[in-house]
């Protein structure tokens, strides 16, 4: 069985680095033209999306055309800014308890951690490295630019973990553990399980509004934690 992972808000925070790299990668690739021809990040909702997504609306903040070339020169120029931000700035903190969390689940036998997140392979790989997080304890990752919407998230990593266990994962074998009403969509539209946890921007309240399987304070508590996997996964035998 898997539990999918997302990043932001859930493992970590970064002081919006992300979001900053973004802008500065956009400045340099395109010059503002005149004094008002600026990203403005204050609208940009960020919470759950994919960050193509959130390319996309940055270009469009400023009249530019989104071209396939345009984003593989914005990927790598993001790529480059974030890991000197971060070196210079240390932004990422993990999130408390996060890093046991994972922990629990790698070394559980019945379990498998994965990544699933609107990031870029390479930089969620960065921030999460930031927080003190091994990537490689991960088995894999789904990531940003795989699909056009998170919904088309869980199914890649249904099929992934599939390979790595040489046989097929039916829905109700994952787990999404995720801060924001679009992880718990995600999960729910491929019939996985969903375990929301309050530590991003939205309150335990507004995540219990959209019906996850758990929802959790943050992940601080690990025995509130692997309550919630095992009442996700009743399959579960230890
Ligand atoms: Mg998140």
């Amino acid at each position: 069985m898997i539990v999918l992972f997302d990043i932001d808000g859930t493992l970590l925070r970064s002081r919006g680095v992300g979001l900053r790299a973004m802008q500065a990668a956009l400045e340099s690739l395109y010059p503002p033209r005149s004094a008002d021809d600026h990203h403005d990040l204050s609208v940009i909702d960020t919470a759950g999306r994919l960050d193509p997504l959130i390319w996309r609306d940055l270009l469009a903040q400023r009249d530019i055309e989104p071209t396939e070339a345009g984003h593989e020169a914005f990927r790598a120029r993001y790529g480059d800014l974030m890991r000197s931000m971060i070196e210079a700035e240390r932004p990422v903190v993990e999130l408390e308890g996060a890093s046991n969390a994972v922990s629990w689940v790698r070394d559980h036998p019945q379990l498998m951690p994965a990544l699933l997140t609107g990031n870029y392979p390479e930089t969620g790989r960065l921030k999460v490295a930031g927080a003190g997080i091994d990537p490689d304890d991960f088995a894999f990752g789904v990531w940003g630019f795989e699909a056009d919407t998170r919904r088309g998230l869980p199914p890649i990593g249904l099929r992934r973990g599939g390979e790595h266990l040489g046989r097929e994962i039916a829905p109700d074998e994952a787990v999404v553990v995720g801060d924001t009403p679009a992880d718990i969509d995600c999960a729910r539209a491929s019939g996985c399980r969903v375990i929301a946890v309050a530590t991003g921007r939205f309150t335990e309240e507004e995540l219990a509004a959209h019906e996850p399987d758990a929802t959790l304070r943050d992940l601080s508590d690990l025995d509130r934690f692997t309550r919630a996997v095992h009442h996700c996964l009743p399959q579960l035998t230890t």
